[in-house]
C-alpha cells in the first residue's frame, strides 16, 4: 500500500524533497507529517481537497477541525473578501472586536468577558496564567493524553513517557507544578485534586476526551463540583467543541458552566482566533485600568495580530451564520457523525478487524484497542506499538482511496454530503479487508 501511494503521489514526494532541504522534517507543524511524506495540497473546496498530483479527497481533517461549514463557505468567504478591501491588519481596537465579544457573551454561558487571541496555544496560556494569579496557587492538573497547545507549562503527558517536558528547551521547572489524571476516571480525578490540596489553582480539561471519547454521565458535573469545593477554578479547554458541539459547546451540550473556557478553530471563520472567556472577577485581572501592581495583574492580550479586522469580521460572519442556522446545523450534523461512527465500525467490524470508532457529535476517530475493554480514554488505546502502526497504516491506505483522515478520523462538516459519508464508510470496509488480509 506504500508502493501505491507513492505512485499515486510523485509531486507531493518531489515537493517533500524540496522541503525537507529547508523546514527540519519538510513540516512546520510536526504532526503534519507522516511517514514515508505527506501530501501538498494545493485547492480546496467544500469538502474536497485536491493534491500537487491532482488526486481528490474527502478532507475529513478540515483545517485541523476547524471548517464546520467545509472548505470555503461562501457566508464567510463574501465577508472575507470585503474585508480585505478596509485592511486585514490596522493594530487598533476597533468596533468589530467589541461586536464579536458581545456576541459571543450572549451566547456561551461563561462568558462574562474575554479577552481574544491568535491561537489556542496562547489562550491555555492565558487560562493557566489567570487560574494561578487569581487562586494565588500554582498547582494545575491536566489530562494523560491531553494537549492544549505547545505552552511550556502543559506541555507533559501528552505522549510516553509522561512525566517529562514534551520538548528539549522545556525546563523541567516549567512543568513542576503540573500534575496529571486520567480523563473519565472519576475516583482517580478526584484523587488528584485532593492529592494538590491547598495549592490547586484549577483543572484545564477538554469536554471530550482523547479520541473524542465522550464524558461518563456525571463525570464534567462531579469534576466541576470537587475544583469548586478545592478553591480552585475549572478551566474548560474549547478549543476544538467550542460553537461545534453545539452552539454552546461543551457547555451547552452537558450543562456544565465553568469559570474559564478557551476557544479557537470553528471561532475564527477560517481566520486565527481565540479567546480566554469567564467570570469578570477573573478575566478583571487583566485591565489595564485594574491598577493591580506588578506580580499581581495578569499580562495577555494576544499581541501584534490580535483582534485584527479580518479575523474580527470572518468570526463574526461564522458565529453569525452558525446562530441564525443552529436549528438546521447542529441536528443535521449529529446524524452525519453518528450514520459515519456506526457505518465504519460495522464495515470494518465485518472484516474481522478489531476497530472501534470513537466520538460525539461531528467529531469521530478510527482506533484499534489493545482488547476489548471499554474504551474510557486514550490510555486504553495507545500503548502499543503495533497499534500505532495500525493507525498508519489505515491512514495510508484510506488516502489510496481518496479519504484524508487523521488520527484514523476526523470531523465532519455541513459540506460533507450523504454520497460522501457512504464512500468514507466503504473506503473503511475495504480498508480493513486489505489489513485483515494483509495486502
Ligand atoms: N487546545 C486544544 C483542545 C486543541 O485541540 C488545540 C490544537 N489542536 C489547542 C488547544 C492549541 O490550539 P492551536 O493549535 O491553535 O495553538
Amino acid at each position: 500500500y506504500i508502493r501505491e501511494y507513492s505512485e499515486r503521489t510523485p509531486g507531493s514526494r518531489v515537493m517533500y524533497q524540496r522541503a525537507v532541504k529547508v523546514m527540519p522534517g519538510g513540516v512546520s507543524h510536526n504532526m503534519r507529517y507522516f511517514a514515508p511524506y505527506p501530501i501538498y495540497i494545493k485547492e480546496t473546496a467544500g469538502s474536497k481537497i485536491k493534491d500537487l498530483d491532482g488526486n481528490e479527497y474527502i478532507d475529513l481533517w478540515m483545517g485541523h477541525y476547524t471548517h464546520i461549514l467545509g472548505h470555503q463557505p461562501e457566508a464567510i468567504a463574501g465577508m472575507v473578501r470585503e474585508a480585505v478591501n478596509r485592511g486585514t491588519h490596522w493594530g487598533f481596537v476597533n468596533h468589530y472586536q467589541v461586536e464579536l465579544a458581545e456576541k459571543i457573551s450572549q451566547i456561551v454561558p461563561c462568558a462574562e468577558m474575554m479577552k481574544f487571541g491568535v491561537s489556542g496555544t496562547e489562550a491555555t496560556m492565558y487560562a493557566v496564567r489567570l487560574a494561578r494569579a487569581y487562586t494565588g496557587r500554582k498547582t494545575i492538573l491536566k489530562a494523560r493524553g491531553g494537549w492544549h497547545g505547545a505552552n511550556s507549562e502543559l506541555s507533559k503527558a501528552v505522549h510516553e513517557p509522561m512525566d517529562v517536558p514534551e520538548s528539549a528547551g522545556i525546563l523541567p521547572q516549567a512543568v513542576q507544578y503540573t500534575e496529571t489524571f486520567s480523563y473519565n476516571d472519576l475516583e482517580g480525578t478526584i484523587a488528584a485534586i485532593r492529592k494538590a490540596g491547598d495549592d490547586l489553582a484549577g483543572i484545564i480539561i477538554e469536554g471530550v476526551g482523547q479520541l473524542f471519547i465522550p464524558p461518563k454521565p456525571g463525570y464534567l458535573e462531579t469534576v466541576r463540583n470537587e475544583i469548586q469545593k478545592a478553591g480552585a477554578l475549572f478551566i474548560l479547554d474549547e478549543v476544538i467543541t467550542g460553537l461545534r458541539l453545539s452552539l454552546q459547546g461543551v457547555q451547552g451540550r452537558f450543562n456544565v458552566k465553568p469559570d474559564l473556557c478557551t476557544m479557537g478553530k470553528v471561532l475564527g471563520g477560517g481566520m486565527n482566533i481565540s479567546l480566554v472567556a469567564g467570570k469578570k472577577e477573573i478575566l478583571g485581572l487583566a485591565s489595564p485600568t485594574s491598577g493591580l501592581p506588578k506580580g499581581q495583574g495578569v499580562l495577555m492580550g494576544g499581541g501584534t495580530f490580535s483582534c485584527m479586522p479580518l479575523a474580527m469580521l470572518a468570526s463574526l460572519a461564522m458565529v453569525g451564520h452558525l446562530e441564525a442556522n443552529a436549528a438546521a446545523i447542529y441536528p443535521a450534523l449529529e446524524k452525519k457523525g453518528r450514520r459515519v461512527r456506526e457505518g465504519m465500525e460495522k464495515a470494518m467490524h465485518a472484516t474481522g478487524i478489531n476497530a472501534k470508532c470513537t466520538g460525539i457529535g461531528s467529531l469521530f476517530t478510527v482506533c484499534f484497542p489493545k482488547d476489548d475493554t471499554a474504551l474510557n480514554n486514550i490510555e486504553a488505546v495507545e500503548s502499543s506499538t503495533d497499534v500505532k502502526k495500525r493507525d498508519q497504516e489505515f491512514r495510508i491506505r484510506m488516502m489510496n482511496k481518496g479519504i484524508y483522515t487523521v488520527y484514523g478520523g476526523g470531523a465532519l462538516s455541513m459540506a460533507h454530503t450523504d454520497e460522501d459519508i457512504d464512500r468514507i464508510i466503504n473506503a473503511a470496509g475495504e480498508t480493513g479487508r486489505e489489513m485483515a488480509a494483509k495486502l
